[in-house]
């Protein structure tokens, strides 16, 4: 959104003016040299770039380079608001000051986004200054790693990247396992269109996963690490290397960890951009430096990983909470959610909507209230028809599924997933056929070819879904959809075969009507 030109332009602004500002960080109004912060995304991106005054709070939208000289003048000389520039509430209309005034920020639940606006995504200090690394020394200093485990297990943390594995269970296969070493990695491979919570993660608050993955180290006797992450995400892998680098410097990483004899080696390995290699056994694969192809399971990589050797595998958001949950205890993290899926999750919301971006919410939050209530209800005038979830194989829901409480058992119950998080509003005047055409392209192209019933299965539901469009199709079609989007989910040997029906298969479902139109020509 151009927020690093805005950026240098304060830079050059107050260096021209030799201004001076007393700035709130670690310590109450200490003063730094430079007193312009990269904040990372606070997750509205529909009105970046975003700039918050402190100490006041002042917060303007959209900022350009050339409003810059203006803000300097009014809010930091002056300490008044350049009221043009202060955001407008989409859901009450009116001006906010500050920015967890907006509603978009007052309806959400902020457990591992916390600190908005405020924190410092580059600085270990800040990182620190908010209780980072005390989870790692209060493990490192009076807990063995079973209770470590034992600690994550009885959290309830769900796996973010999709399935809703538990965590806690996966950690405690890892710690079961014997091998000569074990090896912790980070999944950073976010590939879905329209998703991009891990990479805000990343870039906004490094130390938070990379606190979580020492952590699962140290938890199940690992030496060895890899944050896998693809590299059209070149800031996230820019701020994870710095994590890196200044976490060695602290102590808190390398040889010999603040003294307990704990060694951990980490290291960034860039993903080519495959969206199969999201797939855990095709990650690791990549990591080794073969073709990134899913392989059979079992042995799960908790069993026979990296190189033959047990392998933790956790998502970039499901070690951000391990910190917190050591740090402020497991009751103070089963309070947000519900039962089965305690905490948080990052959704990032696209379409038609007043406001879109990354937002965190407690699971059981609904759909309805994330459109409505967080995002403000939709841009265009139309009335929402449908919500894509779960990424590019995610179902897409009609009306009466609004209302559903947004949770892995209950999006399960109704065939559709979590996933990595991913929701896309959908108006009335878009074609379900043509939607389901556009995801199934994706994952047709991103198939890695290995398995039959994906690889050819996905071009024919295509070319079936061409026909649709083209206004071509027969009732006939309409049956060999169905039929063969069932064998594709039934039969493909990976995630990326076995939901990348959903679309179609969702479509089919709640809106067959549209494919209906289409064979008789009605559109
Ligand atoms: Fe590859 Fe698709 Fe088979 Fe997965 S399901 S192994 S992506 S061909």
């Amino acid at each position: 959104n151009g927020s690093r030109k805005v950026y240098e332009k304060f830079e050059e602004v107050l260096k021209d003016r030799n201004l001076k500002v007393a700035l709130q960080r670690i310590e109450e109004g200490s003063e730094n040299e430079n007193p312009v912060k990269k904040t990372g995304c606070c997750g509205l991106c529909s009105l970046g770039p975003l700039v918050k005054i402190l100490p006041y709070g002042y917060t303007y939208g959209h900022v350009k380079p050339e409003d810059v000289e203006e803000i300097i003048e009014q809010s930091l000389v002056n300490g008044k608001p350049v009221e043009r520039l202060l955001l407008t509430d989409p859901i009450s209309n009116k001006k906010v000051e500050r920015l967890e005034d907006a509603t978009f920020f007052k309806n959400q639940t902020f457990y591992i986004m916390d600190a908005i606006g405020t924190s410092e995504c580059e600085s270990i200090e800040d990182y620190m200054g908010r209780g980072g690394y005390k989870s790692l020394i209060k493990v490192l200093s009076e807990m063995d790693p079973k209770s470590v485990v034992e600690t994550v297990k009885s959290s309830g943390l769900r796996g973010r990247g999709g399935g809703g594995f538990t965590t806690g269970l996966k950690w405690e296969a890892a710690f079961n396992s014997k091998g000569e070493r074990k090896f912790v990695v980070c999944n950073g491979d976010e590939g879905d269109p329209g998703a991009f919570m891990n990479r805000t993660l990343l870039e906004r608050d490094p130390h938070s996963v990379l606190e979580g993955m020492i952590i699962a180290a140290y938890a199940i006797g690992a030496d060895k690490g890899y944050a896998y992450i693809r590299a059209e995400y070149p800031i996230a892998v820019e701020m994870f290397n710095k994590a890196i680098d200044d976490a060695k410097k602290f102590g808190f990483l390398g040889e010999n960890i603040l003294g307990t004899g704990f060694n951990l080696d980490l290291e960034v390995k860039e993903g080519a951009g495959a969206f199969v290699c999201g797939e855990e056994t095709a990650l690791l694969a990549s990591i080794e430096g073969k073709r990134g192809v899913p392989r059979p399971r079992p042995p799960f990589p908790a069993q026979s990983g990296l190189w033959g050797y047990p392998t933790l595998l956790n998502n970039v958001e499901t070690y951000a909470n391990v910190p917190k949950i050591i740090r402020d205890g497991v009751e103070n993290y089963r309070k947000r959610g519900v039962k089965n899926s305690p905490g948080t999750k990052m959704f990032s919301v696209t379409g038609p909507l007043k406001l879109t971006g990354i937002i965190e919410i407690e699971f059981g939050t609904t759909l309805r209230q994330v459109i409505e209530d967080i995002c403000g209800g939709t841009s265009n005038g139309l009335k929402l028809k449908a919500i894509q979830i779960g990424g590019p194989s995610g179902a897409c829901l009609s009306e009466e599924f609004f209302d559903l409480p947004l949770d892995y058992d209950t999006l399960k119950s109704v065939d559709a997933m979590v996933g990595s998080g991913g929701i896309v509003a959908i108006t009335d005047d878009r074609c379900m056929v043509e939607v389901a055409r556009f995801f199934l392209d994706f994952t047709k192209r991103e198939s890695c070819g290995k398995c039959v019933p994906c690889r050819e299965g996905t071009m024919q539901a295509y070319t079936i879904l061409e026909k649709f469009t083209q206004g071509k199709a027969t009732n006939e079609d309409l049956e060999n959809l169905e039929y063969l989007s069932n064998i594709i989910k039934t039969a493909s040997l990976c995630g990326l075969g076995k939901t990348a029906p959903n679309p179609i298969l969702s479509t089919l479902k709640l809106f067959r009507d549209e494919y209906i139109e289409h064979i008789e020509g009605k559109c």
